[in-house]
């Protein structure tokens, strides 16, 4: 049920406390009515469900299930504390897949993806935090079944499969090579559904499976059918655990009462410790889901947020449709009328082959990124910044974004002057440089430098204009 490595950090005690524990804490999160009934009743309940914890354990869980225990360093009870420090793991993982891990090997598209995470970051505040960025992603259908009325990505209707052909296995390979060879080892943290779901794709577990050969990481799932096939599920689970050697979360997103209760029917506690379980039937409580995509046309309107919506993608880099052939270089933003489901899509290539994929991809890095703001085009910070002086004399200024608050540039040459320049919003590098050169004798070197600064900070806008 588990792998070596889950053995290795917990011992199987600990482990099985932890999977029940956790299984007490989803199915109160999405039957909290379950738990409204008198103790023994709950008792009783959970014993059906498979939990196999003693009452005094159940109470104690029930006793934290409200409190902050993330930020509880006190003597919290054994059972709470094995959960604390399983949790703690998964989000130290996660925080390793956003750091140099996942980082892709080109220095360009290094750097632009970095400027990419600044941004989101600036603009969306906490929301954005949480987004990773792979570099690369696929789908293995275009469109998807399953038709969401809140799809963040607006995903049409499914009409066509990648399928398990022998040609097909020999793309897929072939452009899993090229990953590795273009982006490096961190395209391994890629997955393999994005506007689809993985189910699907009758062969997505037998893709996955070479992606886990080459790549070195099986991908994660998340999939909105946990019950269409409960074999395949529990089989992709297997392989998942099998198939990895560190701690991550796969996720299904539940889309009514009755799939609830048959995933935590199906399900035993050990098999659903990896598995995030999603709420995706009870929109109020998720009012964060349906800011985006879909949800912002027709149905739901009640509950669009007035301001700008959020974003689902966690994409800086290039989505793979290998059904239909197709690169969409895309970062995410936060969702509005241009870009109603929160992605900006900068470029896209189409391919043939494996060789042709390469050349693509480098195409599209040559094409649209670059390490220095380009010299020719006016200069504008991004128009959900406010330009504030500083009060100290330093040389320097602040760019207010009201989701992260004041980010503070100082000590670099003609900070101020850059700074006032760029407000205007008019001048390109070139006459910034000139004009600076002009007026003070600053050397342009250092004026573009610090430009290119202020540029890889990601508050220069570069929003695609088409
Ligand atoms: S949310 Fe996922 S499963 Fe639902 S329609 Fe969109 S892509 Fe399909």
């Amino acid at each position: 049920m588990l792998n070596k490595i889950h053995k290795d950090i917990f011992n199987d005690i600990d482990l099985h406390k932890i999977a029940h524990t956790k299984f007490i804490i989803d199915l109160k999160r999405l039957n909290p009515k379950l738990f409204k009934e008198p103790m023994n009743e709950i008792y009783n309940n959970l014993q059906i469900y498979g939990v196999d914890l003693t009452n005094a354990e159940i109470n104690t869980i029930l006793n934290y299930i409200d409190k902050d225990i993330d930020n509880d360093n006190r003597n919290l009870p054994t059972i709470i504390k094995q959960f604390k420090n399983f949790k703690e793991l998964l989000s130290q993982r996660f925080n390793e897949a956003h750091s140099e891990l996942c980082a892709p090997k080109d220095p360009r598209l290094k750097k632009w993806r970095e400027r990419q995470i600044r941004r989101v970051k600036a603009h969306l505040g906490n929301e954005g935090k949480g987004l990773i960025h792979f570099t690369v992603s696929f789908e293995l259908t275009s469109g998807c079944s399953v038709g969401c009325p809140f799809c963040a990505i607006s995903s049409k209707k499914l009409d066509n499969v990648f399928d398990y052909s022998e040609r097909n296995v020999a793309l897929w390979k072939g452009v899993l090579n090229k990953c590795l060879e273009i982006i490096g080892g961190s395209a391994k943290y890629g997955v393999c559904y994005y506007g689809t779901e993985p189910f699907d794709n009758p062969n997505y577990e037998k893709f996955c499976s070479i992606y886990a050969d080459i790549l070195g990481h099986f991908p994660q799932t998340t999939s909105a059918v946990p019950m269409r096939d409960v074999n395949r599920t529990r089989t992709m689970l297997t392989l998942s655990r099998e198939k990895n050697n560190f701690f991550f979360m796969n996720r299904f997103s539940i889309l009514s009462n009755t799939i609830r209760d048959r995933v935590f029917n199906e399900f035993t506690p050990e098999e659903l410790l990896f598995v995030g379980l999603l709420n995706r039937f009870d929109l109020q409580e998720e009012p964060k889901l349906i800011k985006a995509g879909r949800a912002r046309s027709t149905q739901n309107q009640e509950l669009i947020s007035q301001n700008e919506g959020g974003t689902v993608s966690c994409l800086s880099g290039f989505l793979v449709n290998m059904a239909e052939r197709t690169i969409r270089h895309i970062t995410p933003c936060n969702a509005n009328e241009k870009w109603p489901t929160g992605q900006w899509e900068i470029d896209r290539e189409s391919f043939t082959d494996a060789d042709d994929f390469g050349d693509a991809i480098q195409r599209l890095i040559d094409k649209n990124i670059s390490d220095e703001a380009p010299r020719t085009k006016p200069l504008k910070f991004y128009p959900w910044l406010s330009y504030e002086e500083l009060t100290e004399k330093t040389n320097g200024f602040g760019l207010r974004s009201k989701a992260s608050g004041l980010m503070t540039f100082k000590n670099m040459t003609a900070l101020s002057e850059i700074g006032e320049k760029i407000t205007e919003g008019c001048h390109t590098p070139r006459q910034i440089a000139a004009i600076l050169n002009e007026q003070y004798g600053y050397n342009p070197a250092y004026v573009y430098n610090t430009i290119d600064f202020l540029f890889n900070h990601g508050v220069i806008d570069e929003e695609p204009q088409n």
